[in-house]
């Protein structure tokens, strides 16, 4: 048993993960910066902290008596909110760099890191058949404008603490994460949850429309988040100490992705191409090599399993929010 603090356990991921570490026996700290009525899931069972760690002595506050950190705590979202928030995104820097110093200082014994696909060169993901990016083409940088620059600058920041200090410290390149109490609508989801959202207000209202980014032979690969718990736990205690893919291989066009959904929601719509809309890379897919070499295991949940989970979950929300919207109309009549 272990004392475990999991930042960022308002959001998607670290959710899942608090809940994995808590069913394996661990004592558990989870922090986010947004009030506890906004996380996606709480566990009771958990020391649960709303703090900003993007101050240091917050970090310090945080880590101080525990024995390892997953640093999952970023101010991110889809490509809407990664195109037009690049400040935003690169203040995360903060987070990380004060959680490796109060982590450093406390005796902390294992640190992970939470990176992302988007620190892959732009100059390598311009073709949608994208063979897949292995970890070197990170390299020489050009990673996506403000949020994929800040991820790897603070991947730099992990691997300097592990040689200077003697820190360990483990990064996971993160590609496209999905699953249910992931953000869905706001302006922060990403591509899986906006087109289950979309086919399902489709259903709603019958409006048999769907508006997608781009031309929709855009690539990418998308992996569900059982996948990802298992991976991030499995990596933390792992010897491999360079950033590596966690990822699924199974790669789709956006077009492909709503065709998924459309099958699982049962009927077509009518698609409309926001050509101007944010859109990212043409192509992106994991290149899975080194983590099959060293886990002996990659992501391999497919897609229409985890979107048929993920659409159901949706659908649930949508439902019971329109529900409790009707009822207080009926009561403000
Ligand atoms: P999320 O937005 O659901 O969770 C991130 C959480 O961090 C949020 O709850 C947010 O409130 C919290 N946070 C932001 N600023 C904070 C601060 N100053 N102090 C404390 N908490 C703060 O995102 P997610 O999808 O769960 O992503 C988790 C991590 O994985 C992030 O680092 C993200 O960049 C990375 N990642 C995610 C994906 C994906 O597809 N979801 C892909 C690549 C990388």
């Amino acid at each position: 048993m272990k004392k475990i603090v999991v930042t960022g356990a308002g959001g998607f991921i670290a959710g899942h993960l608090v809940k994995e570490l808590i069913k394996n026996g661990h004592i558990v700290r989870a922090v986010d910066i947004k009030p506890l009525n906004e996380w996606y899931q709480v566990s009771d069972k958990a020391d649960n902290l709303v703090l900003d760690l993007r101050l240091k002595e917050n970090c310090f506050q945080a880590v101080n008596g525990y024995n390892e950190v997953f640093n999952l705590a970023a101010d991110m979202g889809g490509m809407g909110f990664i195109e037009n928030n690049k400040a935003a995104c690169m203040i995360s820097v903060l987070i990380n760099t004060h959680l490796l110093i109060a982590s450093h200082n406390c005796g902390i014994d294992r640190f992970f890191y939470a990176s992302s696909a988007c620190v892959y060169n732009g100059d390598k993901q311009t073709d949608p058949n994208n063979p897949g990016l292995k970890e070197s083409d990170a390299y020489p940088a050009l990673a996506e404008d403000g949020y994929g620059w800040e991820k790897l600058f603070s991947e730099r920041m992990c691997r300097h603490f592990m040689e200077d200090f003697g820190l360990t410290t483990r990064v996971a390149r993160f590609h496209n994460v999905y699953g249910p109490y992931g953000t869905y609508d706001g302006g922060r989801e990403k591509a899986p949850a906006a087109m289950c959202r979309k086919v399902i207000e489709a259903s709603i209202t019958g409006n048999k429309e769907i508006v997608i980014w781009g031309d929709g032979h855009q690539t990418r690969s998308f992996m569900y988040i059982d996948d990802c718990v298992k991976g991030v736990i499995d990596i933390m205690y792992s010897n491999i100490e360079e950033p590596i893919n966690l990822g699924s291989s199974e790669m789709v066009s956006i077009n492909k992705l709503v065709d998924i959904v459309e099958d699982i929601a049962g009927f077509k719509l009518e698609r409309k191409y926001d050509l101007g809309a944010p859109k990212g890379v043409r192509g992106r897919n994991s290149e899975n090599t080194l983590i099959k070499q060293y886990l002996n295991w990659e992501p391999s949940i497919t897609l229409n399993k985890g979107m048929k989970k993920t659409y159901d979950w949706i659908k649930e929300q949508m439902s019971r929010d329109l529900k409790s919207k009707s009822e207080a109309n009926k009561y403000n009549k």
